[in-house]
């Protein structure tokens, strides 16, 4: 550095966009900070391979910007100098550099949101807010988008957002005539089509994992040698981008509801760390895809990239609305008054529920599973026992790789355990083994039988699924998607009952044991 810097520039761990207008042009009073800090490993127990990704891409990022020439300070998790706390490092290295201008990009969880804003209240010198340049909506107009409503709809957020974009529009219509096409996808996987291996980068992250070993960084989860898969630069995440686009995409939407023991990714994009931690941005991903797309009509069929526009411009941006509308009230939600305890397979995998142990077994792995493990197997399964909305939160939070809370806490919280009593989904998501039957091949090779609701080995969800619904009639039969549940139960004698409920009875009793 030739001056001393006068302005400083925080940069979090999600916040790896390269083309942000701060990195334009190469300014040398300004100083870049990033840092590892306790408190960021510590607020909840992280999958080690999550630690790992955001260090890794962290550094990795630090290294892209000092090659462009910006000055950048990096505090590693073992520099004696760490404080372990984002104000306190700041407010050392505003002294250390008499530093007389600060600047920070929104975070986007709640927690980093009001430190940040707290600190900058004691601080001498002028700060700036600045937006992180990635999300297609604002904070203020999501608020506005979200003021007064009873239930946030999005299928309607979603349409206001193709208008607004343009995107798969021909005037003011939807493309194909439709604006949602999932009645054609959520197929079962079809083992004649083979699906790509994930694309896996070889990231070395040994030295790394030394460091989190040294200053006892406690962690869960594996990681089987020393090389990440998930994308750690932009690069990287382009190169995933492009893969998906060419051996995924293709089966998209119609394998999107499938889970088969083959494959722990099937045709998913795995995009999401990129995504994120904003490697990528999610317009340039939206229309990527939908110039994919464009150039092979036949190959790719509107179900496929309409199911993949919808998660991103809508579910992404939408659960980002509700936290932003909902937060922090949202985090104490409990519509049921559920307060089980996790058991303890979730941590180690053994159960021997076959759908279980395979979403648990490979998110323990590789730190992912796709959106219908998590919504019908682990979610599923921790509503119908009735665990504490706060533990799964914990467990979801600490162990998939792109677990920013903004989009976990909307995704459990509200659409997986229903605690928020139905503001994200019209109704809950469980369901009995049927539907797992249905949607996967786990069911066959399984210590439990699928269709038998009560009996030695009749499986768990089936009488779980109508206990739930009898200990939650109060609260649930006026819904007007569920009355129809009530109407079945009622029509099942009273033995046939009684034999559910002790059925679930015994299961629950013995839960560590299922
Ligand atoms: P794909 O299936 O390839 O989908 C493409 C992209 O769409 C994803 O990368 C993601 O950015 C977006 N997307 C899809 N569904 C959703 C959704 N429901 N909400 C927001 N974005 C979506 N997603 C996270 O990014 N972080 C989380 O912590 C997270 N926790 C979840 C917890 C539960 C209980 C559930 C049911 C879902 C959760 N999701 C979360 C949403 C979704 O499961 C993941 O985004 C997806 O599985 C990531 O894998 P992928 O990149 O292969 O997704």
């Amino acid at each position: 550095m030739k001056n001393a810097p006068t302005t400083l520039r925080l940069i979090l761990g999600d916040q790896l966009n390269l083309k942000h207008s701060w990195f334009k042009t190469v300014d040398e009073n300004v100083l870049f900070v990033l840092m590892e800090v306790r408190q960021e490993t510590d607020y909840v127990k992280h999958h080690l391979r999550k630690v790992l990704a955001f260090f890794a891409s962290m550094r990795h990022f630090a290294r892209q910007l000092q090659a462009r020439g910006h000055p950048v300070y990096y505090l590693k998790l073992d520099d004696p100098a760490n404080n372990h706390s984002i104000p306190e490092n700041l407010r050392h290295l505003i002294e250390k550099f008499s530093i007389q201008h600060f600047e920070y990009q929104s975070p986007d969880e709640y927690r980093l949101d009001e430190q940040l804003h707290t600190f900058c209240q004691t601080l001498p010198i002028s700060h700036a807010v600045k937006d992180s340049e990635h999300f297609l909506t604002s904070r203020e107009a999501l608020r506005d988008h979200f003021k007064n409503k009873k239930n946030y709809l999005m299928e309607s957020f979603y349409r206001m957002m193709r208008r607004r974009y343009g995107l798969l529009m021909e005037g003011d219509q939807p493309v194909g005539g439709k604006w949602n096409y999932d009645v054609q996808n959520r197929q079962k996987y079809n083992p004649r089509i083979p699906v790509p291996p994930p694309l896996c980068f070889k990231n070395p992250v040994g030295p790394l994992k030394e460091m989190l070993q040294a200053m006892r960084v406690t962690t869960f989860g594996t990681i089987d040698s020393d090389d990440l898969i998930w994308p750690i630069h932009r690069e990287q995440a382009l190169e995933l981008l492009n893969y998906f686009l060419k051996n995924g995409f293709r089966y998209f939407g119609t394998f999107q509801d499938a889970m088969t023991r083959d494959s722990w990714a099937l045709f998913h994009s795995r995009l999401s760390f990129a995504l994120n931690t904003k490697m990528l941005h999610p317009l340039e991903v939206i229309e990527a895809a939908i110039e994919t797309w464009q150039e092979n009509p036949t190959l790719i069929e509107l179900p496929q990239i309409e199911g993949f526009v919808r998660q991103i411009l809508g579910w992404r941006e939408f659960m980002r609305g509700v936290y932003w509308a909902q937060m922090p009230d949202y985090a104490t939600l409990n519509f049921f008054a559920n307060d089980r305890r996790l058991p303890h397979f979730y941590w180690d995998g053994a159960t021997k529920m076959h759908c279980l142990r395979m979403a648990i077994q490979q998110s323990l792995k590789y730190a992912y599973a796709h959106h219908i493990q998590r919504l019908m197997v682990t979610g599923n399964f921790a509503l119908l026992a009735g665990v504490h909305p706060d533990e799964v939160d914990a467990w979801y939070l600490g162990i998939y790789i792109d677990a920013i809370e903004w989009v976990e806490i909307t995704n459990t919280r509200g659409m997986s355990q229903f605690a928020d009593g139905g503001l994200v989904a019209t109704k809950p998501y469980v369901a009995s083994a049927n539907y797992l039957r249905k949607m996967s091949d786990y069911c066959q090779s399984c210590f439990y039988q699928s269709e038998p609701k009560y009996g030695d080995r009749a499986c768990p969800f089936n009488s779980l699924y109508w206990a739930f619904f009898q200990r939650h009639r109060q609260r649930l039969e006026q819904n007007p998607r569920l009355g129809m549940m009530y109407r079945l139960w009622d029509r099942f004698s009273k033995a046939e009952q009684k034999k559910l409920l002790v059925q679930a009875q015994y299961y629950l009793d013995k839960i560590e044991e299922v």
